[in-house]
């Protein structure tokens, strides 16, 4: 509540000295770091911490990879006339193992780690923030946290369940090969990743809303929204999308609202804005 006395030194107070305050702020802002524990950032999950000394804002996601020896179906023999199904059990190696997180870390923070945040509070303009995106390997064993984790199944043959790499509640499925790709394109794991920090698809499919879900945070930042359209054949600047066509699109602009909505909760500065333009 506003004492008399209050009022008498705001009115008091030079208009330099509101100036001087607000610098003060901004310097004790400065001094700390801004975090709460692993949560859901609208679809997402991951653990959101900005540095303002270090221009950073971190999303961090955990994982526990799980790697499942499983059966893949071989080629038919095309001169049989009574082909059969073979299966072949595929074993993983720790070789294998060990190759498939180096690179499922790497393509995934690159592609990811692309937007940049900045603050629009007056006064304040000299805050920003280059987001990286981590992945945090948590193992198995009586000490290690059991919440706030992504349980990753990774097939070495087929994959269980749909048979195609998935993201749901907390969990994901993926294959052996969905961490390499093809010359000019992304590897699966990419797209994927979109799903762990909140992304929708955009692409239309049967039995999905018409909107994908971040399409409402697009909408508010960039005035136009994110409708589901036949991936191959839409026109709009969604089109070379990593959330519409998988291997062939890339992170967009758009894609950083879900660390915008982030940032701005665990800062309680609702001015942040993302920087126009990047990634390219
Ligand atoms: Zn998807």
């Amino acid at each position: 509540m506003k004492t008399r006395s209050d009022l008498r030194r705001t009115l008091a107070r030079k208009p330099d000295s509101l100036a001087e305050e607000r610098q003060r702020e901004l310097v004790e802002f400065r001094r700390k770091k801004y975090y709460r524990g692993v949560e859901e950032f609208t679809n997402g999950f991951f653990q959101a911490v900005y540095a303002p000394l270090l221009d950073l804002f971190m999303a961090t996601v955990r994982v526990r990879f799980d790697f499942i020896d499983s059966e893949t179906q071989d080629p038919f023999d095309l001169h049989d006339p009574h082909p059969q199904v073979h299966k072949t059990m595929r074993y993983w190696t720790s070789q294998e193992k060990e190759d498939w997180r180096k690179q499922f870390h790497e393509v995934v923070e690159k592609a990811w780690s692309v937007h940049w945040l900045e603050c629009h509070k007056p006064g304040w303009e000299s805050l920003v923030a280059r987001v990286a995106v981590d992945v945090e390997e948590i193992g198995d064993g009586p000490t290690m946290p059991t919440d706030g984790i992504f349980d990753v199944k990774v097939y070495r043959g087929d994959i269980a369940g749909q048979g195609s790499p998935a993201v749901g509640h907390r969990q994901a499925w993926f294959g052996y090969d969905n961490v390499q790709s093809k010359p000019g394109e992304r590897p699966v794991v990419v797209h994927e990743f979109g799903h762990m920090l909140g992304l929708d698809d955009e692409y239309r499919a049967a039995g999905k809303p018409e909107w994908a879900s971040h399409s409402d945070m697009v909408q508010a930042e960039f005035g136009y929204g994110v409708p589901r359209l036949d991936s191959g054949n839409r026109e709009d600047r969604f089109k070379n999308s990593i959330m519409n066509s998988g291997v062939t699109g890339k992170v967009l602009p758009e894609h950083g609202v879900v660390f915008l909505d982030a940032i701005r909760r665990i800062t309680g500065i609702p001015e942040w804005k993302l920087r126009r333009g990047v990634p390219n």
